[in-house]
Order: structure tokens, then C-alpha cells, then sequence
């Protein structure tokens, strides 16, 4: 008999399960990962792809810690699980070793969910990580299993942000993942829960890029004759102000004296104005 001190809590994303079906489901699938693979099985070949993802979007909520990711056919798409040490154990019984915290994805669901569909598993893993990041197997008074789901939609927006999803697919996934009225499951009804998924997209949207100032350079030579001057794009006559002309054709500029020369009235130099944001 399991030995765990369970907290129920039911933190699947979609499933008909109570809470202790959900919990004991998990707590099988975390006891025969702990035990051993049987021989025979055959390894699920989605297993580093999914490990992947997961450790993607915990890294991208600053989860840091040891979260062991198991594959369960027990679970329904995906689920967060803490066990806690056993702390009523009987003497000689003890599953401390299997205390820790948990993602436990269905292998099928994994690798049905392909392609374009891909941002699902993102917006999945996000809200089941957010789950263990909000420390929501916390019993804690005045905040009800709708809040900690509600929270972890947010949190789930954010995954698909930080994942580079376009916004445009979270439509599509709450769709298939949350019903249209609130059935009292602990879920939020749909469009509640793609305001909140919205939300933590945009807050967790990177800033989009600046792009790089443009700068131009003009070469201004200042003199008495026009003709008597090296290469430039400009000419001023002698003593030519160059910061004067560069003021009003740049939003900010730096002048560098590339060369001077004697001849005529008063020489020549030639100077570079290196324009940024030229108007
Ligand atoms: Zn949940």
C-alpha cells in the first residue's frame, strides 16, 4: 500500500477523475517509475522529446529544482504531482525516497499532438508546471481550486509566449481544452479562461526588437573654393560650422576631423559627420 501522504488536490488539466482517483493514478505511475521499468517494455521513444519540452518551459519560469518527468498512461494528457514525506509511516515503512515533485505526461497524447497542434503541449506543460511554481499543493485558506486553475491558464499563456507561439493558437487550444460554462470541475469556463491565458501571453511576450538606428556619414569639406576640396558629399565655405549643419539633419551626430590642408584664404579640412536618425 502506498505510504504517501497524498494531498489531494485535482490538478489534472481536463479529466473526469476526482481528486483521489487522479492522486492514487499518480502515485501508482511515481511508485513503478521508482521501481523499475519491467524488462520487457518497450521504451517510449517520445520520452527525451517530452523531457525536452518540460524542462524548456520550467526553465522559462525560472523553475529551478529536481522535477522528475514520467511518462503515465494513467493521466489524461498531463499532471503536476507533489508527494510529500510519509510522516504516519508505519515502523519499517517508508517512501521518503519517493517524495518530490512531479510531471507526469500520457506518452499517447504526447505523440498524437503533433505539428501546428504542437503550442498545445507548450500551454499544458505551463499550466501543470505553474502549479508546482505557485506551490498550489499548499493548502491555503481563501483561495478556492478555481483560483490556483484560473492562475495556472495565466501561467500557461506565458508558456506559449516564452515558446515564441503565435497568440492567434491559444484560441484554438482553450477550445479543446476548456468547456463553454464553468461545470463546478474547478476549471474556468472557456472564455474566462482565455482572457487569463491571453493576459499571461502578453505579459510574457518579449518587448519587440528596436530596430537598429540608421547612420548615415557625410563628408564635409570647408574652404575657399569648392574645387580645391577632397572627396565630400558637402561644402561649407571657410570655417564652415560644421555642427551647425549637422544639427538640424540628425537626431544626434558626432563630428571627426578626418583631414586638413592649407591653400587659398583659409586651408581646408575635412571633417566627417557621423549621423544617427538623419531627417
Ligand atoms: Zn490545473
Amino acid at each position: 500500500m502506498c505510504r504517501l501522504r497524498v494531498i489531494a488536490m485535482l490538478v489534472a488539466v481536463c479529466c473526469g477523475l476526482s481528486a483521489s482517483q487522479a492522486a492514487a493514478s499518480d502515485a501508482t505511475c511515481v511508485t513503478d517509475f521508482f521501481n523499475g521499468r519491467p524488462k520487457d517494455a518497450p521504451l517510449d521513444p517520445t520520452a527525451a522529446d517530452a523531457e525536452g519540452m518540460i524542462r524548456q518551459v520550467a526553465a522559462s519560469f525560472n523553475l529551478v529544482g529536481s522535477i522528475v518527468i514520467i511518462p503515465c498512461k494513467l493521466v489524461s494528457k498531463a499532471e503536476a504531482y507533489v508527494a510529500v514525506p510519509c510522516n504516519v509511516c508505519a515502523p519499517g515503512e517508508n517512501d521518503d525516497k519517493l517524495a518530490g515533485e512531479y510531471i507526469l505526461y500520457d506518452p499517447d497524447w504526447f505523440r498524437e499532438v503533433a505539428g501546428r497542434e504542437r503550442m498545445q503541449k507548450y500551454w499544458i506543460f505551463g499550466h501543470e508546471l505553474a502549479h508546482i511554481l505557485n506551490r498550489d499543493f499548499i493548502q491555503r485558506q481563501n483561495e478556492s481550486q478555481l483560483d490556483k486553475e484560473k492562475r495556472a491558464d495565466f501561467w500557461a499563456g506565458c508558456a506559449v509566449a516564452r515558446m515564441k507561439g503565435d497568440i492567434k493558437s491559444l484560441d484554438e487550444i482553450v477550445y479543446k481544452l476548456r468547456r463553454e460554462k464553468d461545470d463546478s470541475d474547478g476549471y474556468p469556463d472557456r472564455e474566462t479562461s482565455l482572457q487569463l491565458t491571453r493576459s499571461g501571453y502578453q505579459s510574457c511576450s518579449p518587448e519587440p526588437a528596436k530596430p537598429e538606428p540608421v547612420t548615415v556619414t557625410y563628408k564635409v569639406c570647408s574652404g575657399e573654393y569648392e574645387n580645391r576640396c577632397q572627396t565630400h558629399d558637402v561644402y561649407l565655405y571657410c570655417h564652415g560650422d560644421v555642427g551647425a549643419w549637422a544639427k538640424p539633419r540628425c537626431t544626434s551626430y558626432k563630428v571627426q576631423r578626418l583631414n586638413s590642408y592649407g591653400g587659398n584664404k583659409c586651408g581646408y579640412s575635412i571633417d566627417a559627420v557621423i549621423c544617427t536618425g538623419p531627417k
